[in-house]
């Protein structure tokens, strides 16, 4: 109940009536949007720790909502998902992803673009097919794809979501743990998914520079990944510190605001333009 009501302020502010023509007025609203192309994505980079570069982008959805303005998905993601929504937002996400992730591709800027998967996409058998029909109608290769899940999603189904996982990579996609540490898996059980790379959530990135435990702990999931041949990606990077001490230990990717905030395609364009000047 508490938690309903918290979702409609979400998209209403100070508005506490959720209940019956509030709710259905913004299902209306999401439905229409979807319609009408109103989901737009930003691209926030991931940068390799030992090249320098970047190579990967993760797209985040916006609702570019007419009178609302910009609307980020902590806003109406629990709502699309309540209303049976979530398979339509995939689509347009995945749709809007790779036609980008094929003009970078055609500009000879070869990104592979990471896209988050919502559990109830993830069950449906007919994914790896549409994927795979998605990646040849743009004549792009299945690495100019990745596929993110939360831990706490892979934990929950294990048989099914293993099946469907593996036909992902079998394909060539990467697949990443999101959120990784604030779920109950062990090491040891990711290693049996077909997963390949961990996603440290930022709430053990964020304290590292201040608290040297915080940190230990970082550096020695990052030794325990690597040793299960996983690669580690460190999400929420705010300050040089944290960076630095994560390419010092072997970190593989970084992701934050210190090193770019999501951005709308044509920004980020000129992000990595003046990045190689
Ligand atoms: P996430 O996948 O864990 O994405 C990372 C979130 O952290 C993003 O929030 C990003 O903007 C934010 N972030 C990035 N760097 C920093 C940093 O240095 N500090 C802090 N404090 N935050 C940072 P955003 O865009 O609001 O997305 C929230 C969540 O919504 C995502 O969490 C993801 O679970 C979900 N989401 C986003 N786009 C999609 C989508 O297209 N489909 C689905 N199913 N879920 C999505
Ligand atoms: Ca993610
Ligand atoms: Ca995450
Ligand atoms: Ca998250």
């Amino acid at each position: 109940q508490a938690k309903r009501q918290r979702r409609g302020q979400l998209v209403y502010s100070g508005d506490s009536d959720d209940s019956g023509p509030m709710r259905l007025r913004i299902l209306q609203e999401l439905h229409s949007g979807l319609e009408q192309g109103q989901m737009a994505l930003h691209y926030q980079p991931k940068l390799d720790l030992v090249t320098g570069e970047v190579h990967a982008v993760e797209a985040l959805v916006r609702w570019s909502h007419p009178e609302r303005g910009l609307l980020y998905p902590d806003s109406f993601l629990t709502l699309a998902e309540d209303a049976g929504m979530m398979r339509r937002l995939n689509q347009a996400v995945l749709t809007e992803a790779l036609d980008q992730a094929a003009l970078w591709h055609r500009a000879r800027r070869p990104l592979s673009v990471a896209v988050n998967l919502s559990p109830s996409s993830l069950v449906d058998a007919d994914l790896p097919y549409e994927l795979a029909a998605m990646l040849n109608q743009r004549g792009l290769p299945a690495e100019a794809l990745e596929i993110e899940v939360t831990e706490e999603f892979l934990m929950s189904d294990h048989d099914r979501t293993r099946e469907i996982l593996t036909r992902l990579r079998d394909l060539g996609i990467r697949i990443a743990v999101d959120d990784f540490g604030t779920g109950y898996s062990s090491l040891a059980y990711l290693r049996e998914l077909p997963v390949d790379d961990l996603k440290l959530d930022r709430s053990f990135v964020f304290p590292m520079a201040e608290d040297a435990r915080a940190a230990a702990l970082v550096f020695s999931t990052i030794e325990l990944a690597h040793s299960l041949g996983l690669h580690m990606v460190a999400e929420g990077v705010e300050d040089q510190t944290t960076l630095t001490a994560l390419a010092e230990n072997g970190c593989d990717q970084a992701q934050g605001y210190f090193i770019a905030r999501p951005l709308a395609a044509s920004a980020l364009d000129d992000w990595l333009a003046t990045r190689e000047r």
